[in-house]
């Protein structure tokens, strides 16, 4: 039976967990172990990863993260803040390659911001975002240049490997795709970027099925919005990938609909809601769990190869939204939809199950 390390962590997280595991049962049998992080593990151990839970995760198939943080920690000294915890995890699973689906359910065509006609052609791509390397993990320093004035340098840098494990899962994803990786760069200034290119363009070379284009980050940032149906898989470096799949995310809708994953070398993931714990919310049954559930179906797809229920999952998804449910963060006042909680939402895609 595969194991699934899980936690819940702060705010909404513990709802949106709940509300996934339901879901996930009626579809499989699965071994569940409940770990802690976050602003919860500091209260409780002092500390926002304890060796147990990341042993735990590293032991499991697979780890399912609702989402850590809130006001309660915010003044807490850098070592023992909930974010600490998650860049700890993602360390400590070694992965490296992050993966979130931009799609636009059709029922929720009308959340779109961009213009009908575009939206109206269909928007279903996959940001592949390095994780681990790059400006975020280079050298950060203050110094004094010669001349006595204070500045800050961030060294951006990578190695070979780096490029070419990442360019791989893009180009398996764009495999089970229609087939077109977009590579992400700026090789027009970036030594860092014409080396991306040069392997990206070795690695397309074992994957001849699929078209590869190559944009500027500039660029690629207008064609988002411009035609984003023409994308199928983009891979990109962290930084970069950072800032265009927050963009993505605002194409296609409310940030509680969007799950991410993010890979290693092997099929163990890290599977999470893209949203934070939204303190805001907590404890009022407002939350949408639909990121965090279609986070669990992306487990069952890229860590068990159990396509079948993770298609299941996702259409019993899309069969809720098309009878107008909508959780508070979605709903806009019109005929055919109607409001209901986080947990009337869980009901009805279990309903559907
Ligand atoms: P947030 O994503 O928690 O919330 C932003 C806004 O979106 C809020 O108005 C919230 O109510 C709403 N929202 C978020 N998820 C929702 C859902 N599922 N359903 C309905 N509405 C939803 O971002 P924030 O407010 O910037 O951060 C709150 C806390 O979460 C902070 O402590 C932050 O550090 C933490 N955080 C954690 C993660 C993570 O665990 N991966 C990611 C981002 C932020």
């Amino acid at each position: 039976m595969k194991k699934i390390a899980v936690i819940p962590g702060d705010g909404i997280g513990p709802e949106v967990i709940g509300a996934t595991l339901e879901v996930l049962e009626r579809v499989g049998k699965f071994e569940f172990k409940s770990v802690a992080m976050g602003g919860n593990a500091i209260d409780k151990y002092g500390d926002p990863l304890p060796a147990e839970s990341l042993k735990i995760c590293q032991d499991s198939d697979a780890t399912l993260l609702g989402a850590v943080g809130g006001p309660k920690w915010d003044n807490q000294p850098p070592e023992k803040r909930p974010e600490k915890g998650l860049l700890g995890i993602r360390a400590g699973l070694k992965v490296f390659a992050n993966i979130r689906p931009a799609k636009i359910f059709a029922p929720l065509a009308s959340a779109c911001p961009l213009r009908k006609d575009i939206a109206e052609k269909g928007i279903d791509f996959i940001i592949v975002r390095e994780l681990t390397g790059g400006i975020y993990f280079g050298e950060h320093k203050y110094f004094t240049t010669p001349e006595g004035e204070r500045a800050a340098s961030d060294l951006m840098q990578y190695s070979e490997h780096e490029i070419r494990r990442i360019a791989h899962v893009a180009f398996k994803m764009a495999m089970g795709r229609r087939k077109i990786v977009t590579s992400v760069d700026k090789a027009n200034i970036l030594n860092t970027s014409r080396f991306w290119r040069e392997i990206v363009e070795d690695v397309a070379k074992e994957y001849p099925e699929v078209k590869l284009n190559h944009l500027y980050v500039d660029n690629a940032s207008m064609q988002l919005i411009r035609v984003p149906s023409e994308f199928d898989v983009i891979v990109t470096e962290n930084t970069f990938g950072d800032i265009l799949s927050d963009e993505a995310s605002q194409i296609v809708g409310s940030i509680g609909m969007i799950p991410s994953a993010s890979l290693g070398e092997d099929n163990r993931g890290l599977y999470e809601p893209i949203h934070g714990s939204a303190p805001d919310i907590a404890g009022q049954d407002k939350a949408n769990p639909i990121g965090t559930i279609l986070a669990g179906a992306m487990m069952l797809r890229y860590s068990f190869a159990m396509n079948n229920e993770a298609d299941k999952i996702e259409n019993a998804v899309d069969s809720v939204l098309r009878e107008g449910l909508r959780t508070p963060d979605i709903f806009v006042k019109s005929e055919g939809t109607k409001l209901i909680t986080g947990s009337q939402m869980k009901a009805a895609i279990i309903e559907k199950l």
